[in-house]
């Protein structure tokens, strides 16, 4: 670029208010305060948006114009309305009939535009300019005007007569040379403290009207920096900042203190919105700093946006995405070693002006893959099978083929490339969150690293990698709840009880988004309140698993885990649904894994596959670490070859109470009322429940075994076993009273106590009664404890011993905590 005379450096500054800053009166009147405080330091050049949401109404009523429905006209008031609304409320009335009737005038004009557009039933890019510039044009003159009713010492001056560019509407490219003489000679004489200027807008060397693209106001602010060698560029939005990813996405997302101008392009490029992608040209060659504001918030630091920021030590400095992206290949068999393929791929592209937005070609050669804005998908293919027509027609090339609803995440830094290992973290965490890359590129600078994903997946990618890169501390969890009864409500309890412990010790955030009971079922991605959750839940929807299943999925949240706090059927059958879309579930529920080997395997294969953790350590002994025990032998290399258990806490607490003194009856009935067996307690007293323990232990050692495989000695007399009501069962118990006396007198006898026994061991499992003698472990169990002893290949004589409560709401609940947490720590 040629150097320029105008060297005043330091004694001007450009600041830019965008759509938001000059939406309404009242953000006007900040602007104005901002300006005035500057104003007293510099000469300014004040660049300004057309009030925010104003082009999207130009833009509309030129389309509704040019499809012949008289709607424009509405769009036009709103326009209208919108303006003087504005200039009513912040002028005095005195001065307002001068501006409204300006306003009208320059509407007048307009609208003749739009009737013109509407008659012929069409709008050429160069009406469709004249029309946009409206916005710049008109909200720059009322805040000239509002200024100088402020006393600003300020003057209005129109960027059509200083930005030259070619007749590229929509998009003109600008004439740098004309425009820096232009700039130079005009600002190198301004008298004014201060030249509001409207930004977007410039005009051709034929003199019409141009823009400088969506966004564009930033890109004339930078132009007019750049050409005055102002001290700083400064732009004032509705962020404090660039941020380390879209606020609007990413809650936790911070302001970036400094970073390079090659970083901020990057991000830029890469869609974040904050800052327009040419804006750095211009000021990057003279080094004039670029410092992003907050209108609404002016005390804040924002960016500073400078030549070296040596940020070393953080290798990712933000993440940025942009929609609406699909995935163009070529690919076919005729590819091979042929010369000049993707020559004539890229040409074509070119010369239709398709912006690409990022390219892999397989090493094979085998394939080209490009992915483009939607907007240009089939202007691309078309004219892309265009040019193969020749090799298509001989089956060597395949029609291109077009994915749409795709969506490009970026991690930038310029220390990326001297660190190892980021892709790898990148694409284990969208892996383990089931975001699935379809493509994957990095820039030779190795400034960018990107990945093609589903636009559905957008939100979760964004708070998946921002969680991995930047809030390395704090992890959160969002939990889906299924099951509020005993254990559910302890849980909840609990949580909400560890909540700030869990934050600050462990750095884990958990947020409980939804609840269901059998009747209804909240949601709250926020994370519902756990001091209301009764009444909130009592309020919800209608309870339906299929639908919550289906919400879960559509929440689509980072690490999600579904927890099942009930002892339902219907509801273990759902979990491999959760699993297949890598939300992870923690259950207390038995009946999955006690159920067919096929399908306990099935579950353990899709948490594998998925990376989705699938834990029930509550199956066995309720809080008591057994499963994860085993678990840690195994992975050790050890090898289980027997297991000795008392795993019932019900039928512990039935025969530590049992004596000759009370009938066995009575006893089982106080294990009843006191809420220790099952409402029906046959459930317990049978066995049943021990088998399913049992079985889950020795599947979980590495034994295909099946619940039929395990041999039940039966206490009860048959009797007993064949009636049908739990009346019916109390009686039987009374009738053979003295069956149970004869029990316990032969223990006694033989100076043993009586223990339900669980017992593993060469591949058979086996439960029941047994008498125990005084020296053996089991002998001392007091209450509702479970004791669980694993003999293995390192523990042979003396056996690993885990023994504690194994039984009620409070250790399971804690038990289920204890999952979550570790998954927490996966
Ligand atoms: P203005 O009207 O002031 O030019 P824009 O709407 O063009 O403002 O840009 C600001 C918006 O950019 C923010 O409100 C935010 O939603 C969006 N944005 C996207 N990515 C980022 C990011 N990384 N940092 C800050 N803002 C971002
Ligand atoms: N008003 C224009 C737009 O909305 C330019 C800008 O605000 O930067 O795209
Ligand atoms: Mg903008």
């Amino acid at each position: 670029m040629k150097q320029h005379t105008f060297s005043k450096r330091n004694i001007m500054k450009v600041l830019k208010f965008g759509g938001t800053s000059v939406a309404n009166a009242e953000n006007i009147q900040k602007v104005k305060s901002i300006v005035a405080e500057e104003a007293k330091k510099e000469k300014l050049v004040v660049v300004v948006s057309a009030h925010g949401g104003i082009t999207d109404l130009l833009l509309e009523t030129a389309h509704l114009a040019s499809k012949q429905d008289e709607k424009y006209q509405e769009a036009l008031e709103k326009i209208e309305s919108r303006h003087l609304e504005i200039v009513q409320n912040l002028v005095p009335i005195a001065s307002q009939s001068g501006i409204i009737s300006y306003v009208k005038r320059e509407l007048n004009t307009l609208e003749t535009l739009l009737e013109g557009a509407f008659l012929i039933g069409e709008t050429t890019p160069k009406l469709l300019d004249k029309i946009v510039s409206y916005g710049e044009l008109l909200s720059s003159y009322i805040i000239n005007q509002y200024f100088i009713s402020e006393s600003i010492d300020s003057v209005y001056k129109d960027s059509r007569q200083l930005i030259k560019t070619n007749d590229n509407f929509g998009k003109a490219v600008v004439d740098y040379k004309t425009t820096n003489t232009n700039c130079e000679n005009y600002f190198g004489t301004v008298s004014y403290s201060t030249t509001v200027v409207p930004g977007f807008v410039a005009s051709s060397h034929e003199g019409n009207s141009t823009t400088l693209g969506r966004g564009g106001s930033d890109y004339t602010a930078a132009i007019i920096a750049g050409a005055i060698q102002a001290s700083v560029l400064e732009i004032w939005t509705d962020v404090s900042g660039m941020y380390t990813a879209n606020p609007k996405l990413v809650k936790q997302a911070k302001a970036i203190a400094k970073i390079s101008y090659q970083e901020a392009m990057e991000l830029s490029h890469f869609g974040a919105k904050v800052l327009y992608p040419p804006t750095i040209q211009p000021v990057l060659s003279r080094e004039i700093p670029i410092h992003i504001r907050n209108t609404f918030k002016p005390e804040e630091t924002g960016t500073f946006i400078t030549k070296n920021t040596n940020g070393k030590e953080q290798p990712v400095r933000g993440i940025s995405h942009i929609d609406n992206i699909s995935l163009l290949s070529l690919e076919g068999p005729g590819m091979v070693g042929i010369h000049g393929i993707s020559k004539r791929f890229f040409e074509v592209l070119s010369q239709k002006e398709i912006n690409v937005v990022l390219i892999t070609q397989a090493s094979s050669e085998h394939s080209i893959c490009i992915a483009v804005a939607t907007d240009d998908a089939k202007k691309a293919k078309e004219a892309i099978d265009e040019v193969f027509e020749y090799e298509i027609s001989l089956h060597k090339i395949k029609p291109v083929i077009v994915e749409h609803q795709q969506a490009i995440v970026a991690l930038v830094g310029d220390n990326m490339k001297s660190h190892q290992g980021l892709s790898g973290k990148m694409f284990s965490a969208l892996g383990k969150n089931n975001v699935n890359i379809r493509v994957i590129a990095q820039g030779a600078s190795e400034r960018n690293i990107s990945a093609v994903i589903k636009k559905e997946d957008v939100k979760k990618a964004l708070n998946t990698l921002h969680e991995r890169f930047f809030e390395e501390n704090i992890k959160q969890l969002n939990l889906f709840v299924m099951g509020v009864g005993n254990v559910g409500a302890k849980f909840l309890n609990q949580i909400h009880q560890q909540k700030k412990y869990l934050k600050e010790k462990l750095k884990l955030n958990i947020r409980v988004v939804a609840l269901s009971n059998s009747r209804t079922m909240v949601f709250d991605e926020g994370g519902i309140d756990l001091k209301e959750w009764e009444e909130l839940l009592g309020n919800g929807e209608k309870a339906d698993k299929v639908l919550f299943f289906e919400k879960v999925k559509k929440l689509n949240l980072r690490n999600s885990i579904f927890v099942d706090n009930t002892a339902n059927e219907k509801v273990a059958s759902t979990y491999a649904d959760y699993l297949k879309n890598s939300i992870a579930v923690v259950t207390c529920n038995k009946i999955a894994s006690s159920s067919a080997y096929e399908n306990y395997q099935y579950l353990k294969d899709l948490s594998r596959q998925y990376s989705a953790p699938f834990l029930f350590e509550t199956n066995v002994g309720a809080g008591l670490p057994i499963i994860d025990t085993l678990k840690n032998l195994i992975a050790s290399g050890d090898r289980v070859n027997k297991i000795q258990a008392v795993l019932s806490g019900s039928l512990n607490f039935v025969f530590n109470n049992f004596d000759n003194q009370n009938p066995f009856k009575d006893v089982v009935k106080q294990a009843q009322v006191e809420g220790y067996t099952e409402p029906d307690p046959k459930i317990d007293l049978s066995g049943i429940d021990v088998m399913r323990k049992i079985l889950i232990l020795a599947r979980e050692s590495g034994h295909q075994m099946e619940i039929d495989d395990i041999e039940n000695e039966a206490f009860l007399p048959e009797e007993s076993l064949a009636t049908t009501t739990v009346d019916d069962f109390f009686e039987s118990l009374s009738t053979y009273k003295n069956h149970f006396d004869e029990i316990y007198k032969e223990a006694t006898n033989n100076n043993c106590r009586l223990k339900y026994v669980a017992q593993f061991e060469n591949g058979k499992a086996k439960v029941g009664l047994q008498q125990i003698p005084k020296d053996h472990p089991f002998y001392n169990l007091e209450g509702k404890d479970n004791i669980v002893l694993f003999y293995t290949d390192r523990y042979i004589d003396q056996p690993l011993i885990i023994k504690g409560a194994g039984a009620g709401a409070d250790v399971t609940a804690s038990g289920i905590f204890a999952d979550i947490i570790r998954i927490g720590n996966f």
